[in-house]
């Protein structure tokens, strides 16, 4: 059977930026740090998981996704083929399983002439398949917790670290400032081959 992998069109902050992503709903990692109940995780405060509950079609392409990219390693000539520049993997979701990682690096093997951004909060699996990281591949450490910005990731796999934070927070650590304040393709601090800085500090929406 084929797989059809869905590019998601974005606008707003990744406005032209396109990304191939699963669907936080009924991703056990995801359903488990949301339900928590702990605020302080910044996975109680997904937007993600807002939008693609509310939003029926996404919903639709992002579940295929899931399957299509965790249940098996998916054959080179069954996936796309794309020009983009920059994609961005998982701009809703998570990692679901190695299967999921293995797919991710063979769309990078496939599509050599893109860069590919992957945020994830389970940068342990991609550790444990280091070997096999293209290089075209850039993974952002996700810190799980509001108000404690981490300055370099915690993951040796991890290129640079992306901390959520409070205005209260700020205040009372006036030696950082919220360094995420643009649209995504006009910043770019994620999204170059380069790393200028090793953390990146975002406010708490
Ligand atoms: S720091 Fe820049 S590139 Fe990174 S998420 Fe924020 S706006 Fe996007």
């Amino acid at each position: 059977m084929k797989n059809t992998i869905h590019l998601t069109t974005h606008s707003g902050k990744m406005d032209g930026i396109r990304s191939i992503s699963t669907n936080p709903l009924t991703n056990q990692f995801c359903n488990r740090m949301h339900d928590c109940g702990n605020d302080r995780v910044i996975c109680t405060h997904c937007y993600a998981t807002r939008l693609v509950d509310f939003r029926l079609s996404l919903q639709k392409h992002v579940e295929n996704n899931s399957v299509a990219l965790s249940e098996r390693v998916i054959p080179m000539n069954e996936l796309p083929s794309y020009n983009d520049e920059l994609i961005r993997f998982d701009s809703f979701g998570e990692l679901i399983n190695e299967t999921h990682l293995i797919n991710f690096f063979n769309l990078c093997y496939k599509n050599p002439q893109t860069y590919h951004v992957l945020y994830t909060k389970r940068c342990n699996l991609v550790e444990d398949m280091a070997h096999l990281k293209p290089s075209n591949l850039k993974v952002v450490e996700s810190n799980p917790i509001v108000d404690s910005v981490y300055e370099k990731p915690k993951s040796p796999i991890a290129d640079i670290v992306f901390n959520v934070v409070t205005p209260e927070y700020l205040e009372q650590n006036p030696r950082y400032k919220a360094t995420c304040i643009k649209a995504c393709n006009t910043c770019r601090l994620c999204y170059s081959r380069r790393t200028p800085m090793k953390f990146i500090v975002e406010l708490l929406k």
